[in-house]
């Protein structure tokens, strides 16, 4: 056992070279620097100004998706997005367990409670066959609305995850959720950049939703967005974001209860530099995970974590995968790793082990189980290779 750990990190050195090294550091430079000081220069800091607009625009192109809404980051953009897929207080919304604490967090923000569902291995997003047999066996009778039986509550929305910038298999999901009547969000903040064939991760459901927090693959400082081909869904979000005030020259009138999430004009403008980087962004972590993939390719015991077949990864996180890994493997591997200046991490505790999710209800959950000891993230900067 001490033996592979010591030959997981030689194999990561191999790659990168001796500690020390981050998980992953943003690239920041004159770019920044230029479209920063454009901004003050132009008085527009704030959450409105031209560059939010043109930010927005480019992220459409980038995506292919039709509306995108920006905002201060990708948890407010996921609660937005819920909201307004309808999602509302005493629902449930199927989520990963194995996720970002985010991704369960904003069900609750709308009053609903998260429904864990079981992950598959070959994507680690969620199992479009489990989640099918999960709800044929809780879902009930009743015509017009898709009620867990269990519990009495309206399953208003399934949210799956590409985990690590790893598409799921995103489409069977929405085969399930089509044939339920089910509205699917995705949550794609880890995966700007990667797709499923020519589509791009967050544009197969009714709205999806990217994260521009400072470790992900462009940031904006702190950031997000919805993406979305549904004008009026669009319009909601732009409008709930917004504090839901009604557009007049001088008036202050609001028909809602809103939000103060719009990203600001500062934040965009360091998206606008970040944006131009992102080809090469993806090009440089996909050649790393080349490197990667070559270096563990002969070791018996762990894979480097693949992109699954018929997809196309950001490869925002590399991972490797510990067969028959129990938590003191891992452990050891974090604990060596660390004292080598080698910054991994292992994936979130599973949202059905937080203490605040504890008693929500969960498909079986094996798989999820099982990976949050055996897989391992290793230093996946941009810039190392
Ligand atoms: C980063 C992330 C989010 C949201 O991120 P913010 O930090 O709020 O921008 C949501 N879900 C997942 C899976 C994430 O990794």
């Amino acid at each position: 056992m001490t033996d592979l750990v010591d030959e997981i990190l030689r194999r990561v050195v191999s790659v990168i070279g001796p500690g020390p090294h981050a998980l992953h550091e943003p690239q920041l430079g004159d770019l920044e620097k230029k479209m920063l000081a454009r901004c003050i220069d132009s008085g527009y800091v704030s959450s409105v100004g031209p560059m939010v607009t043109e930010f927005e625009k480019q992220l459409g192109d980038f995506v292919g998706s039709r509306y995108v809404v920006a905002t201060v980051n990708g948890t407010a953009a996921l609660h937005l997005a819920l909201l307004a897929a309808g999602v509302r207080i005493g629902d449930e919304v199927l989520v990963p367990s194995l996720t970002f604490a985010a991704t369960a967090n904003a069900v609750v923000y709308c009053g609903a409670t998260p429904h864990f569902v079981d992950v598959e291995a070959s994507t680690m997003g969620m199992c479009p066959e489990i989640l099918s047999d999960h709800l044929d066996q809780i879902i009930g009778e009743n015509e017009n609305e898709v009620i867990n039986r269990r519990t009495g509550r309206r399953l208003a929305a399934i949210v799956p995850m590409h985990t690590f910038g790893h598409p799921c298999d995103i489409e069977a999901i929405i085969r399930v959720a089509d044939k339920y009547g089910v509205p699917v969000v995705e949550d794609a903040a880890e995966s700007l950049g990667s797709r499923r064939g020519e589509k791009h991760t967050g544009t197969f459901g009714l709205a999806g939703v990217v994260s521009f927090n400072g470790n992900k693959i462009v940031t904006t400082g702190g950031g997000g967005a919805i993406l979305t081909d549904d004008q009026n869904l669009a319009d909601k979000v732009r409008h709930l974001a917004t504090t839901a005030k009604r557009a007049h020259p001088w008036r202050y009138e609001h028909d809602a209860v809103g939000f103060n999430y719009r990203m600001p004009n500062l934040n965009a403008s360091l998206g606008l530099a970040q944006l131009e980087r992102l080809d090469n962004a993806i090009e440089s972590k996909r050649r790393l995970a080349e490197f990667y993939a070559d270096a563990f390719n002969s070791l018996v015991g762990v894979d480097f974590v693949e992109e699954p077949a018929g997809t196309f990864s950001n490869y925002w996180l590399c991972a490797v995968s510990i067969e028959d890994a129990d938590n003191s493997q891992q452990e050891e591997l974090l604990s060596r790793a660390a004292k080598a200046g080698l910054f991994m991490r292992p994936p979130w505790q599973p949202q059905h082990l937080a203490a605040s999710f504890a008693d929500c209800p969960r498909s079986e959950l094996s798989r999820t189980d099982r990976l949050a000891t055996s897989l391992v993230c290793i230093p996946s900067s941009a810039g190392l290779k």
